[in-house]
């Protein structure tokens, strides 16, 4: 397996637009810019791409939008904070490449043991988006991680880089995205910076609402479940694979 690392201008400007936290205070200019001079397109490539059914005619808003999504991705590109990002995306794309060169071999072997797959000789494209960000994304069908964390503990990204390796082989089921947490967030984690332990992420506010909070809330509860699972699989993996340890958890857990 081999791993390209990527800088997508394109997609590092509609992906910024899209995010919760700003990767600096000034980003919020060009965002309120681009809403105010391409409102439809800026709808349809952030959180509401149901502005192209808006009307009567079903698809018609379509052919609008995909022209002034063109300005739009131009006008940002063309930015000076769009600019200022690219600067810090390049920043964090050296650091991370770096990472991956010292720590990466090691890094896939640890996954090859834990996971028992056999990963095909694939070469995977690592979109490198912003540290702020705090996020991962794979696309199975194109072989693309997309991948922008803070170093908030050592080998955070190279960790979450798995993580996301992980998601382009297996289904996303829940018991298998827990396993994957346990796998990459914590065991390999551990392994690679020869200490720790497990569960040192902070607690989810169970009150929050949004969708993503109640998602890793849940998620975070079934880790813990199924950790003994885990841990006896770890003991003596019997020559299973994290596959099949996720059908027996299923049926355990019926
Ligand atoms: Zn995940």
């Amino acid at each position: 397996m081999k791993l390209k690392f990527k800088i997508n201008k394109c997609y590092l400007l509609v992906h910024s637009l899209n995010q919760l936290v700003l990767p600096f205070e000034e980003w919020v200019n060009l965002q309120n810019r681009l809403w105010e001079k391409y409102q439809k397109a800026y709808y349809s490539i952030t959180h509401h791409p149901e502005v192209a059914f808006v009307q009567d005619e079903p698809f018609q808003g379509f052919d609008i939008t995909v022209e002034e999504i063109k300005k739009l991705v131009k006008d940002g590109l063309e930015s000076k904070e769009f600019n200022a990002l690219l600067k810090e995306a390049e920043k964090y794309f050296t650091e991370l490449k770096k990472q991956w060169e010292a720590n990466g071999k090691k890094a896939l072997a640890i996954l090859t043991e834990l996971s028992g797959l056999n990963f095909p000789n694939d070469e995977i494209t690592v979109l490198i988006t912003h540290p702020s960000y705090c996020k991962g994304f794979s696309m199975p069908s194109d072989k693309i991680i997309s991948i922008g964390y803070l170093e908030d503990w050592k080998n955070a990204s190279i960790s979450y880089l798995c993580h996301e390796i992980m998601h382009l082989y297996t289904l996303n089921t829940p018991i298998m995205h827990a396993l994957i947490q346990l796998m990459t967030d914590n065991e390999l984690r551990i392994r690679l910076n020869n200490e720790g332990k497990y569960f040192i992420f902070e607690e989810l506010p169970k009150n929050n609402s949004s969708y993503l909070y109640q998602y890793f809330g849940k998620l975070r509860e079934l880790e813990r479940k199924i950790y003994p699972y885990w841990q006896d699989y770890l003991k003596d993996r019997k020559g299973r694979t994290i596959q099949d340890l996720e059908q027996e958890i299923k049926l355990k857990l019926k």
